[in-house]
């Protein structure tokens, strides 16, 4: 009966509010849901939760010490998942973080690599343009997480102390230059002999991950990891 209820109070309000797939605009039933199957199994999975020595660990060898990293999809441009960010990060849709987010805590809870993971970090706002926008992407990524993979978020560990510009045509070692002194720790307490997952959206030079990183590991006996949700290629 209660699920007879249900199928109709969802049928009532599929037809007051409509829903389409943020992908090819199929119409879906299911109010949860962002994607149709099709596009969501044509996004471009990477296997990395599960694969040590993956292209986004390789990216900060040398670099920083992590434990483990992973990311969930390929980035490439004119794709869905570029179409996702956009609506993540500059048309308001929080939904799209907490989807996403959920897309790779399922991924992590798949990977053991992860499982002795204790605190999760979003990476703290990325410019101005993100603090006019009134919420962070990465922070609404992690709660799609902790709704999955369940482990508390710490969002005052560490904040940004300098709001950079974009830096788009700037090469690694530039960028590096730019992002020193950008994070500052502020809560140390909070992360300390702990493992703890720094989270963001996309990885590209990792740059800004690892200056972020650079300061979370300035804490007694804590150990990093780094999980994104697309990679870029
Ligand atoms: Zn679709």
């Amino acid at each position: 009966m209660k699920t007879f209820l249900q199928n109709i109070s969802n049928s009532v309000s599929h037809l007051l509010f409509p829903h389409n797939c943020l992908g090819c605009a199929t119409d879906l039933l299911n109010q949860n849901d962002l994607l149709c199957a099709k596009c969501f199994t044509d996004l471009p999975e990477t296997n990395f939760a599960t694969a040590p020595n993956n292209p986004i660990e390789k990216t900060f060898l040398g670099r920083i010490k992590i434990e483990q990293a992973t990311s969930s999809f390929y980035f490439t441009k004119e794709s869905l998942l570029q179409h996702l960010m956009v609506q993540l990060k500059y048309k308001n849709n929080r939904e799209v973080g907490l989807y996403l987010g959920k897309l790779l805590g399922h991924h992590l809870l798949q990977s053991n690599r992860f499982s002795d993971v204790e605190a999760l970090i979003p990476l703290p706002l990325n410019d101005k343009k993100e603090y006019k926008r009134g919420y962070n992407q990465a922070e609404m990524i992690c709660k799609g997480i902790a709704e999955v993979f369940e482990k508390p978020i710490v969002n005052n560990a560490v904040i940004r102390t300098v709001f950079t510009e974009t830096q788009t045509h700037e090469n690694r070692i530039s960028r590096w230059q730019n992002m020193e002194g950008v994070f500052a720790l502020t809560n140390e307490k909070a992360i300390v002999n702990k493992h703890v997952l720094l989270v963001d959206d996309v990885v590209t030079t990792g740059a800004t991950l690892e200056s972020c990183g650079a300061e979370i590991l300035k804490t007694a006996n804590t150990k990093l990891s780094i999980a994104c949700v697309a990679f870029t290629i």
